[in-house]
């Protein structure tokens, strides 16, 4: 359509000329440079190529190994409603980051740093899970450490089970932090039993999992936590170049009425400068100002810092990622791009995974696990069909129960699945109207059984290309 109307020219005659060329195209859809050239010149028209290779333009972010140093880790605190992971996060903050001269008072920009002895910590102060999904389900990987929050008076909790599986999904290691210890009835060991049960097995059992035991409130046990923090962290032998155009991920962001788009960027690769030129998500600027998590404006930011910025053009969603360029025109450029390859994203809906669309993407080699998540009223249905579920994995496919829970299916189920591509089985369950909105949106293959012999058949269907015939 665009094409046409720059040609002065009537969409329906450009779309006749396309298919003498074989080109079915609809008036929304793009064509290739090629075929436009073509087709101009049909018409009478020449094309300049006026687009880029977005490659081109993110040139100098790739890194030489002697460029490498060590960064700090970068840890998200989850667990269950209650279990302390705000207290933990405020009593880390009030406590050890060291105060700017301005005030004393540490500042709320999501995210901020500790200096120990052995080194810094950075940590995300949106505590739970959906943050940690959100930030995923944008492909940003972030988090480099997991604390995983247990209240020692209340023990392993639905949420606390639906961490350890989104840490898990995300491949990033745990550390238990066995909180409220202070209390009468804080029970360490019973935490310790039922977290094996779930497969987060500590070091003294002959796991691989450090369990540290903590006050948030009274402040007991944080520096042990924050040591085995930096214990794990030079294990994962985290790196990154300082020395070369900033790359990074958004934390949170906002409109700040005085200031314009406010965003909390977290740099990974890097050096942010004041005076870059970005580009963030769909927006991009020219950074013209940048303030640390104590309030203090700083002129540049490295690997691992929590910085926000000031100078870009909108507000970008957390999990957006930013870079910097080499000059505004180019940075205007890629976010122009962007925008435009984001709407024809939007009108391509995006497919995820389904049981009819299994056999298929088997055969063109492209699914070599199918991920699924279990819900149901009882704990025995659940293992009954865990059982016989796993027996199915063949070796063009194998089977992955990446979370199973009693209860109905739930948002964090939702976002979970759309995450990991995996597909929900619902038995004697119903959800909600808003889990059903959220499925569609997010494109997730939610299916409710009674019976369970049903959903094997549907599933054993589905691996041998029978599917369509049952629908
Ligand atoms: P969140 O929902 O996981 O963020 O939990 P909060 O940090 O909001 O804590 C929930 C409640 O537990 C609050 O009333 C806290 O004061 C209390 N709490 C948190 N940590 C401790 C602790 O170590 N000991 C005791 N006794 N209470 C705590």
């Amino acid at each position: 359509a665009e094409l046409a109307k720059r040609m002065g020219i009537k969409a329906s005659l450009m779309i006749q000329k396309l298919m003498m060329m074989d080109v079915m195209a609809t008036v929304n859809q793009t064509i290739d440079y090629d075929t436009a050239t073509i087709v101009a010149g049909e018409f009478g028209f020449e094309v300049e190529r006026a687009s880029f290779e977005e490659e081109n333009i993110l040139q100098g972010h790739e890194d030489r190994p002697e460029e490498m140093i060590t960064r700090a880790p970068v840890v998200t605190v989850m667990g269950h409603v209650d279990h302390g992971k705000t207290s933990l996060l405020d009593t880390i903050r009030k406590t050890r980051v060291a105060t700017g001269e301005a005030g004393g008072i540490t500042q709320h920009i999501g995210a901020y740093s500790v200096e120990m002895d052995g080194g810094r910590i950075t940590f995300l102060d949106t505590p739970g899970h959906e943050a940690f999904t959100a930030m995923r389900s944008r492909g940003a990987k972030v988090t480099d450490i997991v604390i995983l929050v247990v209240a020692a008076d209340d023990g392993v909790m639905p949420q606390t089970v639906e961490a350890i599986n989104h840490a898990k999904a995300a491949e990033v290691p745990i550390i238990v932090a066995v909180n409220k210890i202070d209390k009468p009835g804080a029970d360490p060991d019973r935490v310790k039993r039922e977290l094996s049960d779930k497969g987060v097995v500590a070091e003294d059992w002959g796991g691989d999992t450090i369990f540290t035991h903590v006050s948030a409130k009274e402040n007991i046990g944080i520096d042990t936590l924050l040591e085995m923090v930096l214990l794990q962290t030079e294990v994962l032998d985290l790196k990154a170049n300082p020395d070369k155009k900033a790359l990074g991920h958004v934390v949170e962001a906002k409109l700040d009425t005085g200031r314009g788009p406010v965003a909390t960027v977290l740099i990974q690769e890097g050096t942010l400068r004041t005076g870059d030129a970005v580009v963030c998500g769909i927006h991009h600027g020219k950074i013209r100002a940048m303030i640390n998590d104590q309030g203090a404006p700083i002129s540049e930011a490295g690997p691992s810092i929590p910085v926000e910025i000031l100078g870009l053009s909108g507000v970008p969603g957390a999990g957006d990622e930013l870079f910097a360029l080499k000059d505004e025109k180019d940075a205007r450029q890629v976010s122009t791009h962007r925008s435009q390859k984001q709407r024809a994203k939007e009108l391509a809906k995006t497919s995820r995974m389904s049981l009819e669309k299994l056999f298929e993407q088997m055969e063109e080699g492209e699914v070599k696990e199918l991920n699924l998540i279990l819900k149901a009223d009882v704990q025995g249905s659940i293992e009954a069909i865990r059982d016989s579920l796993e027996k199915m994995s063949t070796q063009e496919v194998k089977i992955h129960i990446i979370h199973s829970a009693t209860g109905t299916v739930t948002e964090s189920d939702i976002s979970l699945a759309a995450v990991s591509n995996a597909i929900i089985l619902g038995f004697n369950v119903r959800p909600g109207a808003k889990v059903h909105e959220m499925a569609k949106e997010e494109n997730v293959d939610m299916r409710f059984y009674d019976i369970i012999y049903n959903a094997l058949k549907d599933i054993q269907d589905a691996m041998v290309g029978m599917m369509a015939s049952t629908f």
